[in-house]
């Protein structure tokens, strides 16, 4: 009946809506379908993490609005988190702000920084949201090819100064979602020393800061020195501690960009229920070896997986990170082709690589989010269709 504003019509498509809905055509026919396309925790949070919400709910004083900018423990317990994991000062008070998930702070951020007109660095391929956020902010994009023969990561050189003097905000992530790269401590000096010489605001999406496979610990990028003199670091609690659905996250880092994200979310939300707030607090400081445990299960995964694609004669690179894996699509096939003849004759649903941008073309996306039996299953289905073979 109302017509959208102009600010909606302007946001991208949900490129994998028509996906989900094909998925569900086809479950509702009584085909078990593999789902691998989506990036949603298969595990519960853990007990104590559980535990510490319900008995903050009881809290009387928990249940009045919280503070405007978020709970003082939980940033507190953020600056101790980092301070353990990467030995990286910050004081709770003014380089850390509490989101109501890691994608309305991506989505934020733009809006915080950017006039209409401004250019932003994003990967290509990349995390569709980035591209909701520079479209609310009007913002212009500027992509940044990830390649596998640079393992993924942006090559400044071939970006050039023009583009890079012309740059207002420059995004990264890693580990990365959809190619499962890790970045190196040396990667991360490097973009300081860029984004210093350019003026570039670097937001690092640390999305999945707690899954790093064959014992390399993901580096944060406030890691590397003056970063937070230049950027800001985002640190989401749904992956590492398989809390997605509490949306609770933190972004950590230059001072002028956590108070300017404090100033709109002021706007936006009072601050998350303080129960939550607690609860992540939790997490952040109790117990840790729920984070090791659940890196080695998808360790477990990633092998099993790399294991099976090759018995069919999938060459496919294991993934040095987060919960995704990047597999080339055979010729003669787009990505949508392949992943729609997964979808239709192997019932095994995978996420083109094209919805996360043009270097997306030529893979699939898979989540290592179900058992490794499911997974064995749905390679060894993939492998009965007899495209790998010379
Ligand atoms: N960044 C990346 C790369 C992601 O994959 C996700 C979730 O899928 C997020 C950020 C946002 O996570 P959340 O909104 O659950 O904090």
């Amino acid at each position: 009946q109302f017509e959208q504003s102009r600010l909606l019509n302007s946001l991208p498509d949900q490129f994998f809506a028509a996906l989900s809905k094909k998925v569900i055509e086809y479950a509702a026919m009584g085909h078990d379908m593999i789902n691998l396309g989506q990036g949603n925790p298969d595990q519960p949070t853990p007990d104590h993490i559980v535990a510490s919400l319900k008995a903050a709910a009881n809290r009387p004083d928990f249940h009045k609005y919280p503070p405007f900018q978020g709970q003082v423990f939980l940033k507190e317990a953020a600056a101790e988190f980092y301070k353990r994991e990467y030995n990286v000062d910050l004081d709770p008070h003014t380089e850390i702000a509490v989101l109501f998930g890691g994608k309305a702070g991506l989505v934020e951020l733009p809006m915080c920084l950017m006039n209409a007109g401004d250019y932003m660095l994003v990967p290509d391929p990349g995390y569709p949201d980035y591209w909701s956020g520079a479209a609310m902010a009007g913002a212009a994009m500027d992509y940044m090819p990830l390649v596998e023969e640079n393992n993924f990561l942006p090559d400044y050189e071939e970006i050039g100064e023009e583009r890079l003097e012309r740059a207002k905000l420059l995004l990264l992530n890693y580990p990365n979602n959809p190619t499962g790269a890790q970045a190196t401590r040396y990667f991360f000096d490097e973009t300081v020393q860029l984004a210093e010489k350019h003026n570039i605001c670097v937001v690092h999406d640390f999305a999945y800061g707690g899954i790093g496979f064959d014992r390399q610990k993901p580096p944060s990028f406030l890691q590397s020195k003056g970063a937070k003199e230049i950027g800001v670091e985002l640190y989401t609690l749904s992956k590492t501690y398989n809390m997605a659905g509490w949306r609770v996250a933190f972004l950590a880092g230059n001072k002028s960009v956590i108070s300017a994200i404090n100033l709109l979310q002021d706007h936006l939300y009072v601050s998350l229920f303080s129960a939550v707030q607690q609860a992540a607090a939790t997490a952040l400081t109790g117990p840790q070896n729920c984070v090791r445990e659940l890196s080695d299960t998808y360790e477990r995964r990633r092998d099993a997986l790399v294991k099976a694609c090759q018995a069919i004669g999938w060459n496919v690179k294991a993934p040095a990170g987060s919960f995704f894996a990047w597999l080339p699509v055979p010729k003669p096939y787009t990505s949508v082709e392949f992943s729609d003849l997964l979808l239709e004759k192997a019932h095994v649903v995978t996420a083109p690589g094209i919805g996360f941008g043009a270097y997306g073309e030529g893979y699939v996306r898979v989540g290592l989010l179900t058992e490794e039996n499911r997974l064995e299953e749905a390679i060894k289905r993939i492998g009965k269709l007899g495209l790998f073979i010379d």
